[in-house]
């Protein structure tokens, strides 16, 4: 009797720790992909900050996406 409300218990937390888990990831990897967080700035012009990749208007330095 005991052994198996520990057991419950037990897997109650697992479950939980799991599920947890989970959920960290899963928002994780949401705000990633619904991220317009895309952005494009300029190595040596940080003031520089597009949403498409190209050029850098200040230096013609091709842009990098940041991070
Ligand atoms: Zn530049």
């Amino acid at each position: 009797m005991n052994k198996s409300k520990w057991m419950a218990s037990c897997l109650a937390l697992i479950t939980l720790a799991f599920s947890g888990l989970c959920m960290v990831g899963c928002q994780k990897s949401a705000t990633q992909a619904a991220g317009h967080s895309h952005q494009y700035t300029c190595p040596m012009h940080p003031e520089v900050v597009k949403d498409v990749a190209g050029e850098c208007p200040k230096c013609g330095m091709k842009l990098v996406e940041k991070k």
